[in-house]
């Protein structure tokens, strides 16, 4: 896997102060995507156990809410064997801290797969540009869902995060 950044104390993706990594690969083709740099899996840099360390010791941080996935696509085939790997060992490490995930598959395409049972929060679904909305918390336009994973994953239907 590869990754382009690692991005610390951000505010804006997910609740509270995270860690975010920001991974290399994404298919989704979004027009007016934020970030089409992201795009190449062969981008950025590797993934190593250095940056891995770097990320447990922001979230040994009691004030660090927790790491949020995005990129890129972090369930692209090139980036969802680790990144599932990597939620796994957060989630056993860091029981307290959340896990949320940025995808553009829709939670219907992604319901089956291990990571879903690490996580918090799916943001899912492509960006849509002529559905922006600068105005809506942690998304960015409106087609997207917040979702409340452990909720969704009880009921059998999607749960929404609260705002
Ligand atoms: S899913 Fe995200 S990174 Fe990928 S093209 Fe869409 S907006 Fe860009």
């Amino acid at each position: 896997m590869r990754y382009h950044n690692i991005t610390k104390d951000d505010m804006l993706n997910g609740d509270g102060l995270r860690v975010v990594l920001w991974v290399a690969g994404c298919s989704h083709g979004c027009k007016d995507c934020q970030n089409p740099i992201t795009w190449d899996p062969q981008g950025g840099l590797p993934f190593t156990e250095e940056e891995k360390k770097e990320i447990f010791q922001e979230l040994d941080k009691a004030y660090i809410s927790g790491i949020t996935f995005s990129g890129g696509d972090p369930l692209h085939p090139a980036n969802i064997r680790e990144v599932t790997a990597l939620a796994r060992e957060i989630r056993q490490r860091y029981p307290e801290k959340t896990i949320w995930l940025y995808t553009g598959y829709l939670w219907k395409e992604i319901v089956d797969l291990e990571i879903v049972n690490y996580l918090d929060v799916v943001v899912d679904g492509k960006f849509i540009s002529a559905q922006k909305d600068i105005t809506l918390p942690w998304r960015g336009s409106s087609n997207q869902k917040v979702i409340d994973v452990p909720s969704t994953l009880k009921e059998g239907k999607i749960v929404l995060q609260e705002e």
